[in-house]
């Protein structure tokens, strides 16, 4: 008997209808044993994620406000799908520990977490299958940051004695005992965490899509589906846009070498997306495997006359934004230029006192702020070393006129970034998938 870890996302565990689903997969296969639930997510476009009320339930508490209309909402989410799924269990008991600890000052992080914890606790109850609370196995250091080694031997030692179990995704614990989630979209994390510690033959990530498609399919009307690519391409295009998978959700499964399904809980029968590490000798293709991209980042241009030959320039310019705590997302250079992107909101607010800064350390003969950039990335393990490639992709933009302030090849030589203006961002995604839709 094998072992798989299914994870179920925020849409497919978002009603009763939707957990009903969850069920018939869960039950068409009796290696799916260990089963990481989110916190129920939007059932319409216009409905609320759980995870958002409680965020804001938290941020009313915080302000002195009081959080009943807000609460009211979670718990008449949670209520219905209890009373539709004709549960017969009381949940109350721990809706009314939840609101009282968020009225009594509890963390952002512990209240979002009890998106999943309910979530997680309803479903054990409709699956039959022990809970097994995180809190006790995904280990946080006490910066926050994610302890991998600890985790795995606890989550091992927690459940490798199970032959199933429930367990809600996007959260642990800090030395301390108290809650700490991931970053949004971190149930991803979760499942992978899980697959790992279990030894699972398979990761299933199943969503509201039948895989990961070329690109957005929120740009791009009805991309392709991408039938199987490796962990590098998808930590690529996950980090840049593609948010079907948290780019972080990579790491346990490709240390372990288990592969990574990408599912669809609406339409199960449907192949979806395979991510392996695949063949380490694979041939150059020329095809690409997908787009993804992002808005809001600032460009910091710095020219300087002879840079080339200033030793110290780079270390310089790094180690304002070090002490700055700023960290970077590319930084493209040229003999007698260097450009840093850097995300939006991380410089927001303090960016004159960082030009004021690198200005006196760098001493550049210009230095230009270009804000409201977009990054787009085409990934593609195929590309490397194919020259039409590159052509291909500048020569579609130059006929659609775009215009392209920034580009920078990731040394790997699995991606392309170009960087356009916010208001060029879709126009761009849409003009790179045309080129390459036909992928021959
Ligand atoms: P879940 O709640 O199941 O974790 P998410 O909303 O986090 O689901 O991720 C699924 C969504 O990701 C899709 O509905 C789609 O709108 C979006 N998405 C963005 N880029 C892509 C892509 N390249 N392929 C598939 N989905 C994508
Ligand atoms: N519920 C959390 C969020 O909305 C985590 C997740 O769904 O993965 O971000
Ligand atoms: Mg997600």
């Amino acid at each position: 008997m094998g072992i798989r870890v299914s994870k179920f996302g925020g849409s497919s565990v978002a009603d009763a209808g939707q957990l009903r689903k969850v069920r018939a997969i869960i039950e068409a296969d009796t290696d799916r044993r260990f089963v990481v639930p989110s916190a129920p997510g939007r059932r319409t476009p216009d409905d609320h994620k759980v995870t958002d009320l409680l965020y804001r339930t938290q941020a009313a508490a915080a302000g002195g406000e009081s959080i009943g209309p807000l609460f009211d909402l979670v718990a008449e989410r949670f209520g219905k799908i209890v009373a539709d799924l004709g549960l017969g269990f009381d949940l109350e008991p721990a809706l009314a520990d939840v609101h009282d600890r968020i009225r009594d000052g509890a963390s952002a992080d512990y209240t979002a977490s009890r998106g999943e914890y309910l979530s997680g606790l309803v479903l054990s109850k409709f699956l039959d299958r022990p809970l097994v609370d995180p809190a006790t196995m995904i280990r946080f250091d006490p910066d926050g940051n994610f302890l991998p080694e600890e985790t795995q031997a606890a989550v091992n030692a927690r459940l490798g004695t199970e032959d199933s179990g429930v367990i809600p995704g996007f959260y642990g614990t800090l030395p301390d005992g108290s809650i700490k989630t991931f970053s949004r979209g971190g149930s991803d994390i979760t499942g992978a965490i899980v697959a790992r510690g279990v030894g699972a033959d398979v990761y299933e990530n199943w969503t509201d899509v039948s895989g990961l498609l070329m690109t957005d399919p929120r740009i791009v009307d009805s991309p392709r589906t991408i039938e199987e690519l490796t962990y590098r391409e998808l930590r690529e295009l996950a980090y840049m846009g593609a948010t079907v998978l948290h780019d972080e959700a990579i790491f346990p499964v490709r240390e372990a070498g288990i592969p990574v399904h990408i599912l669809n809980t609406n339409d199960p029968e449907s192949a979806g997306t395979r991510i392996t590490r695949g063949g380490l000798d694979q041939a150059p293709t020329g095809r690409i495997t997908g787009i993804a991209g992002r808005r809001d980042f600032t460009i910091l241009a710095l020219e300087k006359t002879l840079m080339n030959a200033e030793v110290g320039f780079g270390r310089r310019l790094l180690a304002v934004l070090e002490k700055h705590g700023i960290s970077w997302e590319h930084i493209p250079s040229g003999i007698d230029t260097l450009s840093v992107v850097l995300k939006h909101d991380v410089v927001a607010g303090r960016l004159d006192a960082l030009l004021a800064e690198i200005q006196k350390e760098c001493n550049p003969d210009t230095l230009v702020v270009q804000p409201g950039m977009a990054l787009i990335a085409t990934v593609g393990r195929g590309m490397s070393h194919v020259p039409g490639t590159a052509a291909r992709l500048f020569g579609a933009l130059a006929d659609a006129g775009i215009n392209i302030r920034m580009i920078d090849q990731g040394s790997s030589e699995l991606n392309i970034i170009v960087g356009v203006e916010n208001d060029d961002f879709e126009r761009t995604v849409q003009t790179i998938y045309a080129a390459f839709e036909k992928n021959d």
